[in-house]
This record gives C-alpha cells, structure tokens and sequence, in this order.
C-alpha cells in the first residue's frame, strides 16, 4: 500500500466495475457509483472454453478435481491450470505446479509404477516496480490457509524474472529468449 500511496495509485479492491458509458468515459460500478477513466484497461470475465463446458465435467463452470493429485471424478483423467477447480489462483504459474504433478502421475501409471507427487499449491509472482525495480511474491494455497511473504524490490530480482521468463521459453520452446 505504501508503494501505491507512492505513486499516487488508488487501489479499490471492494468496488466492482459492472458498465462502461464510454460517451461520457465513465465506469458505472456496481454499487451505483460511478469513477472517471482516460483510458480503461480491463479482463474480461473468466470462464472455461466452450469445449470444457459441453464436455460434462464441470461444475458450476469448473472442473472439480483432487486438490493434491489433480484427478477428476473420472479415473485416469486429470484438469489443470485455469479449468481446474483447485483452489489455487488462476495463473501461469499455478498451471505450471499443477501439469509438472499431473504429468508425473500420468507417466507413472503408463508405467505400471507409483508416484508419491502431490500438488503443494505454491506459486511465485513477480511485481513490476519502475525503475528497474521487481519484487517477489511467494504464496501457497494449501485448503483454507494461505501463506506467503514479499520480497523486494530489487535490481537482482528483475534479473531472477529474466531467468524465470528465459528457462521456460527453453523449456517449453528450446529456444532462447531474444530481447532485442
Ligand atoms: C491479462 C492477463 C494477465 C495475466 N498475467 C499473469 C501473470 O502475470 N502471471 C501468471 O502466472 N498468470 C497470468 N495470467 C493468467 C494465465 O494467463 C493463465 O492462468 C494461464 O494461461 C492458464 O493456462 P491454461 O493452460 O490453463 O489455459 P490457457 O493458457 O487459457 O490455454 C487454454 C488454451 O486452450 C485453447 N482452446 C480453447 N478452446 C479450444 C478448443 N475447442 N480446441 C483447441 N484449443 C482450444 C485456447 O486457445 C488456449 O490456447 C494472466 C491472464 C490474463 C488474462
């Protein structure tokens, strides 16, 4: 909040945007009030992709599953990342944790082996600050309990960023980070 208060960003957390009246560049919100914009920014609201509704899985929008395995009511069929109601936020990083344990438990049962893999709900996100500077967040959902700290910010956590954003582009594609 300091950081914000900073900057001079007020942050709303409680006010809910429901109407754009872009004649006038207004939010109208949901509590009837109403906020100014020069430009609006804005994600639109979330759901599963058409094919995961008509599937049958879901409930209430989202695939239920095993919060520690990520498998569905459906044996030997596992959801993860943004479909999957895990209780977890629905983040890259997030869906990251969940495929890394899915994957391990669906290789160990092509195997014919065992896997103790269970999904441990953590999950770290990096803040932009300016100036070069990046923060850390690391958090763990585990069922009702949420921990977590911050960290930064630092010149040395932005280069930490540029490594988390370079190895899963090596990972994921085998290929380098261009910058340029
Ligand atoms: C503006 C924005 C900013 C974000 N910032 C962050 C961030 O900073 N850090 C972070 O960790 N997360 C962030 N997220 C969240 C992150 O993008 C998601 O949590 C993550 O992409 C979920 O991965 P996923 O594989 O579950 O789903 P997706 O990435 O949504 O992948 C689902 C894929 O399925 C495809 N698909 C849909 N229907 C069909 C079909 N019928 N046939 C074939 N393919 C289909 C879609 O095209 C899509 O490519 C952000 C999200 C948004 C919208």
């Amino acid at each position: 909040m300091t950081a914000f208060a900073e900057r001079g960003i007020e942050w709303h957390p409680r006010r809910e945007v429901c109407e754009l009246d872009p004649s006038r560049k207004v939010a109208i919100l949901r509590d009837g009030g109403e906020m100014a914009y020069d430009l609006f920014l804005a994600v639109p609201v979330h759901r599963a992709p058409a094919v995961v509704l008509e599937s049958g899985m879901t409930v209430d929008g989202w695939i239920p599953v095993d919060p520690l395995t990520l498998e569905t009511s459906f044996p030997g069929v596992y959801a993860v990342g943004d479909v999957a109601a895990v209780g977890t936020p629905r983040a890259g990083v997030f869906a990251e944790g969940h495929a890394a344990v899915a994957a391990e438990r669906i290789a160990a049962l092509i195997r014919g082996t065992t896997t103790s893999a269970q999904y441990g709900g953590r999950g770290i996100c990096y803040l932009e600050f300016g100036r070069e500077g990046v923060a850390l967040v690391d958090v763990t959902f585990f069922g009702e309990q949420r921990t977590g700290s911050l960290q930064g910010p630092s010149l040395a956590l932005a280069a930490e960023k540029g490594e988390f954003g370079a190895s899963r582009i090596r990972r994921w594609f085998g290929r380098e980070w261009q910058t340029t």
